[in-house]
């Protein structure tokens, strides 16, 4: 039997991170169960269906509008869920287990809300300047709560800019009520799917110099915006539903009122707010937490549609099984501290944990698919079943820019024997 047809009466799932055990707030703890009941009942059934075909999952995007998801980081006192930075992180870990494209393009959505959210009021702008940001702000919550409508991040240009190395090749040039957008985009997931792409650019202004990241724009393009292509094709090995095509700008017109941010704004956060770059963690946090359950369920012979055959009885899986919950409890707890410590301005340990934490779900998220695949055997790899999808939606953690595995590594090592301002001279 395919994932497409589970039984209706399955048992519900334990929560990732245990409400109690982990002191979640009930905001939390209420969050995380939604996202676990709508993934269970409604992610998992169609995971295999965008994986196999590539395509977007519009059908779960109708979905989590009307269940309210699409505002989960909207605060409440303009008509969202209100989930700050930890607590969208523990629901998107949930959303992760039962299908990592959706858990994923989400993530880029959300972004969309938490950033110009919880994350600007952590900032300092001019109080006129605040005024003008909540007011725009409201008009991008009122499409999604209203309308469902959906935001992409498009972030990545294939240069340094994505690793935060040089300012985004993109650029705006301010005209009369508004800004021309210019550049490219690759990996864009949602590419013509979403209604708006939140573009990071740079502001070019006449006689500069040379563009700087302190000017970096944060744009909402509308889909249909002349001057707008999606382009190339989409068949990766892994997270095929995200349908992250390249987008190319041209010239682009975009009214003053799609500023996300206002100027200077998401410079600031990139520097005080560093952890705004874990959100895509929690999604492979939810792939190890699948990787690990499949592997439980399949060995004691429980895994729906499959013969009732145990293999758990041979030591060699319960030492496998063994490794795995270790990792995996390293894993859990590793990050759910660093989305604890998550504020502005945190500490040189915060960080380096925090770079630590992202490392670690992504690779181990990778190693438990893997070893989930040796230990429970040839048949788990089936394409009927979802570990195959686990293990290769999984691989793609690692890559993810700004903070991708090699990168933190890089970072870990320099910061860690270097105080600032160091040098070897
Ligand atoms: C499924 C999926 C969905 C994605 N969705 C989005 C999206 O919605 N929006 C978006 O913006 N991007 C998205 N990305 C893109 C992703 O974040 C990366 O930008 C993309 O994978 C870059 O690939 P690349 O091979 O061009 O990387 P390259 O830039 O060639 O980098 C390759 C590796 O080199 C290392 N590296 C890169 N720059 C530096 C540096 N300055 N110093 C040292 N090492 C460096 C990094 O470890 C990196 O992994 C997505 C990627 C995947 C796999």
């Amino acid at each position: 039997m395919s994932m497409d047809a589970l039984p209706a009466a399955t048992a519900a799932d334990a929560p990732i991170f245990d409400p109690d055990a982990f002191r979640l707030t009930p905001r939390e703890a209420a969050l995380a169960a939604r996202a676990r009941a709508f993934g269970q009942a409604t992610l998992a059934p169609r995971a295999a269906r965008w994986d196999r075909e590539a395509s977007f999952p519009t059908d779960n995007y109708r979905d989590m509008h009307g269940n309210g998801l699409l505002g989960v980081c909207i605060p409440e006192a303009e008509g969202g869920l209100g989930a700050d930075f930890r607590a969208y992180c523990l629901t998107a870990a949930e959303m992760g287990r039962y299908c990592g494209a959706t858990a994923l393009t989400w993530n880029m959505h959300v972004c969309s809300t938490l950033w110009t959210g919880a994350l600007s009021e952590d900032l300092e702008m001019p109080e006129a300047v605040r005024a003008e940001h909540r007011r725009r702000r409201r008009l991008h919550y009122d499409r999604i709560l209203r309308e469902g409508a959906v935001y992409a991040q498009p972030f990545s240009e294939g240069g340094a800019a994505a690793a935060g190395a040089v300012p985004f090749g993109t650029t705006a040039r301010r005209v009369p009520g508004g800004f021309l957008v210019s550049g490219k985009k690759i990996f864009a997931s949602l590419a013509g799917h979403a209604d708006y792409y939140g573009v990071l650019c740079t502001e070019i202004r006449d006689g500069e110099a040379r563009p700087s990241r302190r000017d970096t724009l944060y744009l909402a393009v509308p889909r249909d915006a002349p001057g707008v292509v999606v382009e190339g094709a989409w068949d990766p090995l892994g997270m095929r539903g995200t349908v992250s095509r390249n987008l190319v700008f041209r010239d682009v017109f975009v009214e003053e009122d799609a500023a996300l941010m206002p100027p200077g704004v998401y410079f600031q956060a990139a520097m005080r707010w560093p952890h705004m770059f874990m959100t895509l963690s929690p999604t492979y946090m939810g792939i190890a937490q699948a990787a690990y359950d499949f592997t439980v369920r399949y060995l004691r012979g429980e895994w729906p549609g499959t013969p009732p055959v145990k293999r758990r009885m041979y030591p060699t899986k319960q030492v496998a099984v063994a490794e795995m919950r270790v990792m995996l409890e390293q894993t859990r707890a590793l990050w759910f501290q660093a989305i604890t410590e998550a504020r502005p301005d945190p500490g040189k340990d915060q960080v380096l944990r925090a770079w630590a934490a992202q490392h670690t779900v992504m690779e181990n998220a990778a190693a438990l698919a893997a070893k989930a695949v040796r230990t429970c055997g040839g048949q788990s790899m089936l394409k009927s079943l979802p570990l195959e999808r686990l293990y290769r939606d999984a691989r793609c953690g690692s890559l993810m820019l700004p903070w991708t595995a090699e990168l933190c590594i890089d970072r870990i090592g320099r910061e860690a024997l270097y105080e600032k301002g160091e040098t070897d001279d």
